[in-house]
């Protein structure tokens, strides 16, 4: 079965938790669309063309992996692009509640996909994009969470705490 797999996350910014999930999902799926929300209910650092340009630079030369931005309803974006599967990454049991409340609304909204998990390799487990911004912007090294690009751009973008 040719499988197209859609990630959607505010990625503000992309991880290598992300990329992690992204890279086992391309060996598993014909195609994955890493899908940057436009709009989200979170205050974002970056805006959306930066996490789809960050997004697109971490994937650069992955064949079957492209990025795109949506705005509005997952279920629109998947219909657009013909997922039948829509990917998520569970860290820990915390990630649970949410995700499970969100696969079974999008169950409703487009009942032609299925959400997937995918478990974190544990040495991710502890990123997450807003612990990434946090101790960039008191100052510290994250340059092993993030691509480069993404370390430079918060360096250049965030207030200085620390
Ligand atoms: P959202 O704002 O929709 O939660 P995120 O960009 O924070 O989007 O995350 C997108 C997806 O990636 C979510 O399913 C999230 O659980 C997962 N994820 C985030 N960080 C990691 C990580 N370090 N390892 C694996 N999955 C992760």
């Amino acid at each position: 079965m040719r499988i197209t797999a859609i990630y959607p996350g505010s990625f503000d910014p992309i991880t290598h938790g992300h990329k992690d999930i992204v890279i086992r999902a391309s060996r598993l799926f014909e195609r994955v669309v890493v899908a940057v929300a436009a709009s989200t209910t979170k205050h974002t650092v970056f805006t959306s063309d930066e996490r789809v340009a960050f997004a697109q630079t971490v994937f650069d030369g992955v064949p079957n992996v492209t990025v795109c931005s949506f705005d509005g309803l997952l279920a629109d974006a998947a219909r657009e692009h013909r997922a039948s599967v829509i990917l998520r990454g569970l860290r820990a049991v915390s990630d649970f509640e949410h995700e499970f409340q969100m696969a079974g609304m999008n169950r409703k909204l487009v009942p032609e996909a299925d959400t997937l998990f995918l478990t974190t390799a544990e040495q991710y487990g502890y990123i997450s994009s807003s612990l990434v911004r946090e101790v960039a912007s008191l100052g510290g090294d994250v340059s092993e969470f993030v691509h480069p690009a993404v370390v430079e751009a918060l360096n250049r973008r965030l207030p200085r705490h620390g």
